[in-house]
């Protein structure tokens, strides 16, 4: 990959001498511009919901620990579930994924939704589509977020299903004062980097991807269009709601590039996240229905474009990186 230092500021920081504050400023201005343009040549047309949230709309700070609104309108965010391969199930929402992975043993389901639309959206989803909810033994939670963590303390109590995340999340649920003015699920599983969640037939292995919030988890599973296994890279955590400052959107970009070399490693041809603004799940869903026999799945992008994806949250991190005020 080409530098995007100039090399006049390579030679200047080896001399142990600081450029004047505005060709500094003049430079870095520079790099910012390339680096938003090799995010806008990288998401193409196949990530545009990722690259306007964290190339393009200002960037928001974490959210406070106030108590969830009132739910909004159920046709605000109701959509039917659909079963998208051979053993995976969409049961989300306009908005938000939670997805089924079937296996021989029972249901890994991936994510909760808002605690408003759990019911109608996992529990009936899947009920729609022939799964027994009951049959959920394991529930990932990407990250302790309201809109993927607030259907596990129902999995949890209702099925017993055990609940998996990265303990720094379990501990953001721990200590919230407000957000769960329902109740929390209780501590469980404890993910750990590449663990394996083996279901029957199926696992699933975690990656800890810290940076969206400490405890994100990324994901690489299999899944089968009409028998053909795909590998998905699952992204866990985008938006760069976190402490807008330089360890940060470090320790962020670390995890984007560490998911990159996972994704390319697995040879992972599908891209999927727990946004629709970030994978367009509910239009792909929609596109399946004009699916003719051969052509490929709206899902199965190929190897390249999932490298893109991590392209596109790598660059747009590195710009918000260098238009950070600086520390005087
Ligand atoms: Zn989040």
């Amino acid at each position: 990959m080409k530098s995007l230092v100039p090399a006049a500021l390579v030679i200047v920081a080896g001399l142990g001498l600081s450029p004047a504050p505005a060709q500094a400023q003049e430079r870095s201005q520079d790099q910012i511009e390339s680096l938003l343009a090799a995010a806008k040549a990288a998401a193409a047309f196949d990530f545009t919901g990722t690259l306007a949230r964290v190339c393009i709309a200002p960037q928001t700070a974490p959210g406070r620990d106030v108590a969830p609104g009132p739910a909004p309108a159920r046709e605000t965010w109701f959509t039917e579930p659909a079963q998208v391969f051979d053993n995976l199930y969409f049961v989300g929402t306009k908005y938000h994924s939670s997805w089924a992975l079937k296996t021989s043993d029972g249901i890994i389901l991936i994510d909760t939704l808002y605690e408003y639309a759990a019911e109608e959206a996992i529990v009936g989803g899947l009920t729609k589509l022939g799964l027994d909810p009951a049959s959920v033994k394991y529930v990932i939670i990407s990250h302790a977020h309201l809109d993927h963590d607030g259907g596990a303390k129902l999995m949890q109590d209702r099925y017993g299903s055990r609940i998996i995340m990265a303990a720094p999340d379990w501990e953001a649920i721990e200590q919230s004062v407000n957000q769960y003015p329902n109740g929390k699920p209780k501590r469980d599983l404890v993910a750990t980097d590449g663990q394996k969640v083996t279901l029957g037939d199926t696992s699933v292995t975690l990656i800890t991807t810290p940076g969206h919030t400490p405890g994100t988890l990324s994901m690489l599973f299999e899944v089968k269009d009409h028998g053909r296994p795909l590998t998905v890279a699952y992204s866990g955590g985008t938006a760069f709601n976190f402490v807008n400052d330089a360890p940060h959107f470090d320790i962020y970009i670390a995890s984007q590039r560490k998911m990159a070399a996972a994704a390319a490693a697995a040879h992972a041809t599908i891209l999927m996240s727990n946004h629709s603004e970030f994978d367009s799940a509910v239009t792909k869903i929609k596109e399946m229905a004009a699916r003719r026999p051969g052509e490929p799945h709206p899902f199965e992008l190929g190897a390249e474009a999932v490298a893109r994806y991590f392209q596109v949250t790598d660059d747009c991190a590195q710009a918000a990186k260098l238009k950070l005020a600086p520390k005087t």
